[in-house]
């Protein structure tokens, strides 16, 4: 067995309730590496093209990486993913905490479920046992509950993920939580687990990680974390967390503000991270093996809620704050505590409910479609509502629920104009419209507008704010080397933050696998990554092609107000510009699609163009 992997892979029909085990192949971790390598591949190659995402012939995975559960700083990150009923292409939400770590002790690289039960259950993996039981008594239960009676059940050793209602009533941000408040959120992974009646998978780990060489991992393991605890940055890091960006973002106008009409919002000291920190913050929180501990646990109580919850971090602040204009961090933290426990991605859920206040306010949507209910901005109740009525999918909700590009579709009105997305996935916490190589980011992102692949406002801010000129290579660069800790199953911050080397992991790779790949081996598995992914899309949207790319009109359209980015657009021929060099330096067509010979370059001569 290839040290670093658990060594199977475990499949699970939730049809025929068949459970089978198979060895991780070879050429799976040669070429692939690990979680989203393994994940891209396997549904390429399993899954029929045109396959419903909802569908019994659907495919659910949590893959791991090589360096997941190991002795490097941060280990304990898996990947989810499936083709999203979100966006129609390629479906993938990264999450950190003590369930990544637990599928690798039970010796599993991948689960993958496919398949349709008939009736609500949950999965129980205890090392080599594979129990799949009857969750009638918890189906409609908060993500909390659920967790807290299996681990009651079971035993406090157990990790558990779980979908809320939102997951069991298909809502296409649904999400899956795990460690009590941790959420693989992005492209509605939850229903996929929700339309095979999963409601849980529960795991429990007890054997050994087999790694090539233990004493050299721990000598760059040892390495890599005294890079971290000797960095000017770790205190910041373990006081605030990432809602230290709070401050930063509107200092530079890229806080989104009242759905990206904006980048600075005018309250934001009361839900910056010195603020949190005063007022709700309990306690440190971290995934397993990470010193930097970003996690926040938190307590909100006033006269109408009293919740404890993990947060808000950063992109939650973003988007249930900024840009739903909610100048109270108790309120950010408790549409946070709603958010999960009902189980719908928060970026996503904030974005949606910006749109709907919008839409409300332009008179496109009334009290008649709300219920009675009047929508304004800076207003908790509308959003403590709304987010409600998108998981229960309970009146407009219902249709909220369906992502903010179906809701403008529906709506009309010219709304899709501001619906925040690309791809149908609602953009993430940064205003781009003078951030460009942001914005590429967004446009290009694997997912649809998701900042994790690529987050670039730095590189902006280093070489002109209004300039398009040279910020593809950069976006391009990004993109191979973010998404390759995803692949390895390690946290990215340690490198962004307290900057250590990607030299380090490619070593410690190679101290716990024994395969001997470079820095650039490694690299370039990633760019394989990305260019297969990439062709999904192409499989799997009618029409995907340079189109897919354009963001919102809003951005190209309209100017920014308030701030230092106040009048800040990016027009049109600037944004077609940046594309035309991010496929040419890409080797991709000028509609987006990977030629031939790019494939080929790249091992993936197997893969059929249209
Ligand atoms: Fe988890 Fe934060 Fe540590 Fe990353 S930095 S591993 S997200 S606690």
């Amino acid at each position: 067995m290839t040290g670093g992997y658990g060594g199977s892979i475990l499949r699970i029909n939730l049809t025929d309730k068949k459970v089978v085990k198979e060895p991780t192949p070879d050429d799976l971790i040669r070429d692939y590496i690990g979680a989203r390598g393994f994940i891209i591949r396997t549904l390429f190659k399993e899954l029929a093209p045109g396959t419903d995402p909802l569908g019994p012939d659907a495919k659910f995975i949590m893959a791991a990486g090589p360096l997941t559960g190991l002795f490097v700083p941060s280990s304990g990150k898996i990947q989810t993913g499936g083709k999203s009923p979100l966006t129609g292409g390629y479906g993938e939400a990264n999450s950190g905490g003590h369930f990544p770590e637990e599928l690798k002790l039970a010796g599993y690289d991948m689960i993958i479920l496919d398949g349709q039960s008939e009736k609500p259950c949950y999965i129980v993996i205890d090392d080599d046992e594979v129990k799949i039981e009857d969750a009638g008594e918890l189906w409609g239960k908060g993500s909390f509950a659920v967790e807290e009676t299996l681990k009651k059940n079971l035993g406090e050793d157990f990790q558990i993920a779980s979908i809320g209602p939102a997951g069991e009533k298909l809502v296409k941000i649904a999400c899956i939580t795990h460690d009590f408040g941790r959420q693989a959120g992005r492209t509605g992974l939850g229903a996929v687990l929700g339309s095979k009646k999963v409601k849980a998978i529960c795991l429990r780990g007890t054997k050994a990680i087999p790694v090539h060489d233990l004493e050299g991992l721990m000598k760059v393991g040892r390495r890599m974390y005294e890079q971290c605890f000797t960095n000017p940055a770790f205190e910041l890091w373990q006081t605030y967390g990432t809602s230290a960006v709070v401050n930063w973002a509107n200092r530079i106008g890229a806080f989104p503000t009242r759905n990206f009409r904006g980048g600075y919002f005018e309250q934001f000291t009361n839900i910056s991270g010195p603020r949190m920190r005063k007022d709700i913050v309990v306690i440190n929180k971290a995934c397993y093996s990470c010193a930097m501990c970003c996690g926040k646990y938190s307590h909100a109580k006033t006269d109408k809620y009293d919740v404890y919850v993990e947060g808000p971090e950063y992109e939650t602040t973003a988007m249930i704050g900024g840009d739903c204009a909610l100048g109270n961090i108790k309120d950010v933290a408790y549409g946070n505590h709603l958010c999960d426990d009902y189980g719908i991605d928060t970026i996503s859920g904030g974005s949606i409910i910006a749109f709907a206040i919008e839409c409300f306010e332009k008179g496109i949507i009334t009290e008649k479609d709300t219920g009675g209910l009047v929508l304004k901005f800076g207003d908790p109740e509308s959003v403590f509502s709304l987010i409600k009525m998108i998981a229960m999918r309970e009146g407009i909700g219902d249709v909220l629920a369906e992502g903010s590009k179906a809701a403008a579709e529906h709506f009309g009105a010219d709304s899709i104009k501001f619906a925040m997305q690309v791809k149908g996935l609602e953009q993430s916490g940064y205003e781009s419209r003078r951030a460009p190589a942001m914005l590429l980011s967004y446009m290009t992102s694997d997912i649809g507008a998701q900042h994790r692949p690529s987050w670039a406002v730095t590189h902006d801010i280093a070489t002109g704010r209004d300039s398009a000129e040279g910020k593809a290579g950069k976006v391009i660069e990004l993109q191979h080397t973010r998404p390759l800790f995803d692949t390895l199953g390690v946290c990215r911050l340690p490198w962004i933050e307290m900057q250590v080397p990607v030299a380090d992991y490619a070593e410690a790779y190679r101290k716990a696998t024994g395969i001997d790949y470079s820095e650039q081996d490694l690299i370039s598995i990633s760019e394989r990554i990305w260019n297969l992914t990439r062709m999904f899309w192409v499989r799997e949207v009618p029409g995907f092609g340079r189109a897919s790319d354009i963001p919102p009109a809003r951005v190209y359209e309209e100017k920014l107000t308030g701030g230092s980015t106040d009048g800040g657009i990016l027009e049109r021929e600037k944004i077609e510009a940046m594309l035309d060099d991010y496929y040419n330096l890409r080797g991709w067509t000028n509609d987006g699609i990977p030629t031939e010979q790019k494939l080929k370059e790249l091992g993936l001569d197997w893969v059929n163009l249209p």
